[in-house]
């Protein structure tokens, strides 16, 4: 039986990982849950779980709610950022899910892979801010750092068929967002509720906006980048409108694997649930008897500058400039956040986290510890915003 702390467990993927522990209960237990401002839901998951340890992170609006829904159960209730910490490396747990959104993340993930847990990766900003940290307190500890992200767990799958010194290429796919083939005139009046329509997942608002801009994608070969210490000229992303071949890994002899299933999250969170084993669960299945297209090209065109910028980004964290990766997504998380918001329109956002890589006070940006990574966060939040500000 596997204790799971599942951090953002009111989120998306939080509760598609409930269904997973639902449909394996031989398996696995709900140990510890957090939420941040959906107390009601936090509360009612709560109850039909009955975990050891409740966190809150956020308001305290519907606080008394959670607290009674702990004490029906003898939960012991912990509080703010420190509580998903706390959480995060509390010694019944086995496997933490981290499944936050958002640079907020970092700290908990960290802590998870330090005390040697099983961290199951939803949380890609935390690897991107600060991948170096967390992959190196991971191969002290010994922890298992098992993708959720379902391209990297495909890339995962796939790299089980050969070592890990003959992989020669890794190929993010790409559904290209409910934008894809739109020129740059028509993507500058795009608008919210255009962006938060996903062709092919379903998701929380900020991986949804991402997915649109293809800073999902961006994020996500940074992501690759520290999980499976690729060199950047290694990695690529090509768009795939149907969402059933999750990636691809090239090897030296020229095969190539992939991995295949219907889009449907619970997979990926299963596998890196249970891995090495498989078991049946709630994923649906693939129909071998419908007709089916795959159509593959490249990604990321003039229109969509995301993919470029984190070729620039691991070049540049190759090069040594370990908070580059903290600088590119704080200044994202703000940019969507203003879209969302309504002071920048769609390109905007790609614009900013431009504007913000230039800046001169991030050349050659070192981010070795974890306060040096959170100050440079801040303060590329800062120019973010100040550049928003302006009218940029
Ligand atoms: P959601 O927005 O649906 O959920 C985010 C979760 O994090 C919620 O539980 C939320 O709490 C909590 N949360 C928000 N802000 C904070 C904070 N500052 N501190 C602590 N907790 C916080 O996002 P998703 O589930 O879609 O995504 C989660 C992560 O997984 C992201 O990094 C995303 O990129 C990644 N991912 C998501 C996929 C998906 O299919 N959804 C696919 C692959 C990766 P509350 O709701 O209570 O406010
Ligand atoms: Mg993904």
């Amino acid at each position: 039986m596997k204790r799971i702390a599942l951090l953002g467990g009111t989120g998306s993927i939080g509760t598609s990982t409930l269904e997973v522990i639902t449909a394996l209960p031989e398996r696995l237990s709900l140990y510890a849950v957090t939420g941040h401002g959906n107390l009601k839901l936090l509360s009612e998951i709560v109850r039909r779980f009955r975990p050891a340890v409740v966190g809150v992170t956020g308001g305290v609006g519907d606080l008394a709610l959670v607290k009674e829904a702990a004490a029906g159960c003898g939960a012991r209730v912990v509080c703010g950022a420190e509580g998903l910490v706390e959480i995060a490396g509390l010694a019944e747990v086995d496997a933490v899910v981290a499944a936050v959104v958002g640079a907020a993340g970092l700290r908990a993930t960290l802590t998870a892979a330090g005390a040697g847990k099983r961290v199951c990766l939803a949380n890609k900003e935390a690897l991107v801010v600060g991948g170096h940290l967390v992959m190196g307190v991971a191969g002290k500890s010994g922890a298992e750092m098992l993708p959720v992200d379902s391209e990297h767990s495909a890339i995962f799958q796939a790299m089980l068929g050969g070592r890990r010194g003959e992989v020669a290429k890794v190929v993010l796919t790409a559904s290209g967002g409910p934008f894809r083939g739109w020129g740059r005139e028509r993507l500058a009046k795009a608008t919210v509720a255009e962006a938060l329509v996903h062709p092919t997942w379903a998701m929380g608002q900020k991986v949804t906006i991402d997915s649109a801009t293809l800073f999902n994608k961006a994020l996500e070969l940074i992501e690759a980048y520290h999980l499976f210490g690729l060199r950047p000229e290694q990695l690529g992303a090509v768009i795939h409108p149907q969402s059933v071949v999750h990636s691809f890994v090239e090897f030296v002899d020229g095969s190539v694997l992939g991995q295949m299933s219907p889009p449907d999250m619970r997979l990926p969170i299963q596998y890196a649930l249970t891995h090495p084993e498989r078991a049946g669960g709630p994923a649906r299945r693939f129909d071998f008897l419908a007709k089916h297209a795959w159509e593959f090209w490249p990604a990321g065109g003039a229109e969509f500058p995301a993919i470029r910028l984190a070729e620039r980004v691991m070049r540049e964290m190759a090069a040594g400039n370990t908070g580059v990766g903290a600088v590119f997504n704080a200044a994202n998380e703000v940019a969507v956040e203003a879209f969302l918001a309504g002071p920048i329109g769609f390109l905007g956002i790609a614009e900013v986290v431009e504007r913000v890589l230039d800046a001169a006070e991030f050349a050659g940006v070192r981010g070795g510890t974890l306060a040096e990574v959170e100050a440079v966060d801040a303060s590329a939040r800062r120019v973010a915003r100040g550049m928003i500000e302006a009218g940029v």
